[in-house]
């Protein structure tokens, strides 16, 4: 099988939306008048962003799920995608499981593979999401207001406890490490919150290397600070069973600074509270506040006492060791 023969058989259908799809130079997609177009890259990296052992279904999911991710974070509701795949060789059961993943989540959000690049190399998937949002109504990073609660969507923390496990650095009982090994290889993308949120948030980002880390982006572009609260790490809805199971100390690494959840970060006015949590209920994910938006820069991550504390919490940063 040839380039040509694997794009036909694997990635290639009718175009739905798209006037013109896999095949051509360039695919040709005809936009609604008025709207703004999203757009975002995310790359899959082995031995980076995953394991040469996670299943290839995972892997197709995982490699589009980030990338939806990133349109949900903008409140942008997803059209079209590019795929630009490197592959070691042609392996078609790796191919027919990887495809599997990405048109099942694909279809679920009625968003259409366009086009890509296919070559030899070691493994690497990099996507470009499309999406669309009305003008002024995207999430942005520099809209937080100072007085502004800070909501997390979902649960925390679960990726980094099944990467822990998968480590050997903590043990799990099997039901726990099958639903955290879930959370890290099938992140599920907020897009219906995120659009949910148009109009209620004032600014949200999607937690990728860290709560923290992700919320200092937020307080960066918005010139302000945060305190964040810990009770909701000892207990609430941000926190999984299988999180729970672990010692505080490390569930608060783990919710704090574990990244790869994918969950949505926002901040919004205290105004808004009912309808933060309509939208939540509307979406069917539990929404937790975890704090809130101060003038003073800088973080303080509050114990449970209420009192600062003092220890660091390191996100993931490329390049940073
Ligand atoms: P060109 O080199 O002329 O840009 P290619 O030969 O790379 O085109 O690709 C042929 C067609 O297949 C193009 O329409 C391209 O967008 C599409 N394509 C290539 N690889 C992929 C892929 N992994 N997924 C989806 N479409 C792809
Ligand atoms: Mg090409």
């Amino acid at each position: 099988m040839g380039e040509f023969d694997l794009i036909a058989r694997y990635f290639t259908r009718p175009p739905r939306h798209a006037t013109l799809g896999v095949g051509d130079d360039c695919a040709l997609l005809s936009l609604q008048s008025g709207m703004q177009l999203a757009v975002s890259s995310d790359m899959l990296v082995e031995g980076r962003h995953f394991l040469s052992t996670t299943p290839a279904a995972g892997l197709g999911h995982k490699a589009l799920a980030v990338n939806l991710s990133d349109l949900a974070a903008c409140g942008a509701k997803p059209l079209a995608f590019t795929l630009a795949l490197a592959l070691p060789s042609i392996d078609e059961p790796w191919l027919a499981g990887f495809s599997k993943g990405l048109w099942d989540l694909a279809d679920a959000h009625g968003c259409e593979l366009i086009g890509g690049d296919t070559t030899q190399g070691p493994l690497n998937i990099c996507i470009t999401v499309l999406g669309e949002v009305p003008p002024g109504d995207a999430l942005l990073r520099q809209h937080a207001q100072v007085g502004d609660d800070i909501y997390i969507s979902g649960t925390v923390g679960d990726a980094r406890l099944a990467l822990e496990v998968f480590k050997g650095a903590v043990s799990l009982e099997a039901a726990h490490f099958e639903a955290a090994r879930l959370r890290m290889d099938r992140p599920t993308p907020r897009v219906e919150l995120g659009l949910a949120l148009r109009g209620v948030a004032n600014a949200a980002i999607d937690i990728s290397d860290g709560l923290l880390g992700d919320l200092g982006h937020i307080l960066q572009r918005s010139k302000v600070g945060a305190v964040i609260e810990t009770a909701w790490v000892q207990d609430s809805a941000a926190i999984s069973d299988a999180m729970q199971s672990v010692a505080f100390n490390k569930r608060l690494d783990f919710a704090l600074a574990g990244g790869d959840d994918y969950e949505l970060l926002f901040t919004a006015s205290p105004d808004q509270a009912d309808e933060v949590l309509e939208a939540g209920e509307r979406c069917g994910v539990s929404i937790t506040c975890i704090g809130r938006i101060t003038p003073v820069a800088g973080v303080q991550v509050l114990d449970l006492q209420g009192l600062p504390l003092s220890r660091r919490f390191a996100s993931f940063e490329h390049f940073a060791h």
